[in-house]
């Protein structure tokens, strides 16, 4: 089955369903593609270093089931992993801006949002709450966060992510490698020059302190070129000596890459034909998908809502 495919791709997860799903797929991944550690792929990139049918599997966040379902799979078939994480985040045992939204009904969110930023709610109902804080500043989506969480149905407090005694262990393990994924989880470009670099810089230093290994590794959050990030953060991550960062761009690695532009598949549900496909076509999937459902891409429905919130009269 190797023989049919030559590329080679990195594979990202943020949550892992199940054990049983994680093995699958990766018995899937498997027929197609062996699995290789990141620092193959930095030879990759720099030192010409070749490679056939590879893949590196990939988790952002930390999500406490890459701990719980990933990590006892990856000792058993004894596979190699990156794991991008915040070390505020493991550290304060508190969660994503993202995962604490889904606590609050996203009606309220959107009728907050609305009030506060001065554009009409039915101008925003439509679009995901999650789209509507991707082209907001962090410290929007926290003030929003505060005001809701009275309101919270769920208790808030739950814990979403690894923390410190989890990292350690995944650490002892000697299969995991560690990234920073800056401190917060913004979305770096609407952030102001000073706060990016605060975000990344931090974010690797801090970690580098928590591992005691120097951070060679980074993954933006949210992934997405002139989107998500561009190359101002770049050259934040050039500066600081990071090796390889990561975004979502759905292809396979390619040694022209910029090495702090390499491209990642994600995949966080499916059964063995949905893996297959998804493993072997590459970007194809994605234009495919957004063609039959016939709905916007998110990256669409940012730049549609960033045009609302600009035209709206209030301004902070
Ligand atoms: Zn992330």
């Amino acid at each position: 089955m190797r023989l049919l495919n030559t590329k080679n791709l990195i594979m990202l997860f943020h949550v892992v369903p199940s054990k049983v799903w994680f093995k699958k797929t990766l018995e899937v991944i498997n027929r197609f593609y062996h699995f290789i550690p990141i620092q193959d792929i930095e030879r990759y990139y720099f030192d010409n270093y070749k490679l056939t049918s590879c893949c590196h599997i990939c988790f952002d966040d930390g999500d406490t089931t890459v701990y719980e379902n990933a990590l006892p799979v990856l000792r058993s078939m004894n596979l190699p992993a990156t794991i991008f994480v915040s070390p505020k985040i493991v550290k304060e045992e508190v969660n994503y801006w993202f995962q604490e939204k889904s606590f609050y009904d996203d009606t309220d969110i959107k009728r907050i949002i609305a009030e506060s930023h001065g554009v009409r709610y039915l101008d925003i109902a439509r679009y995901s709450v999650g789209s509507i804080f991707k082209t907001m500043k962090l410290k929007d989506i926290q003030r929003i966060i505060i005001e809701m969480r009275p309101r919270g149905v769920h208790s808030f407090i739950s814990r979403k992510n690894i923390n410190l005694t989890q990292l350690y262990e995944m650490q002892k393990s000697n299969i995991i490698s560690f990234g920073a994924h800056t401190m917060n989880h913004p979305i770096l470009s609407n952030e102001s020059d000073e706060d990016s670099r605060i975000e990344i810089e931090t974010s690797i230093n801090e970690l580098s302190e928590l591992i005691n290994e120097e951070v060679r590794y980074f993954a933006y959050p949210d992934g997405t070129y002139n989107i998500s990030f561009n190359e101002r953060e770049v050259n934040i991550l050039r500066e600081n000596n990071i090796k390889l960062a990561f975004t979502t761009e759905n292809r396979f690695i390619h040694p022209s890459d910029d090495p702090l532009l390499v491209p990642r598949n994600s995949l966080s549900y499916g059964n063995r034909p949905f893996v297959a496909m998804k493993v072997l076509t590459g970007s194809y999937w994605e234009r495919l998908r957004s063609i039959i459902l016939m709905h916007n891409t998110e990256r669409e429905e940012i730049i549609k809502l960033k045009q609302i919130f600009r035209n709206s009269c209030v301004k902070d």
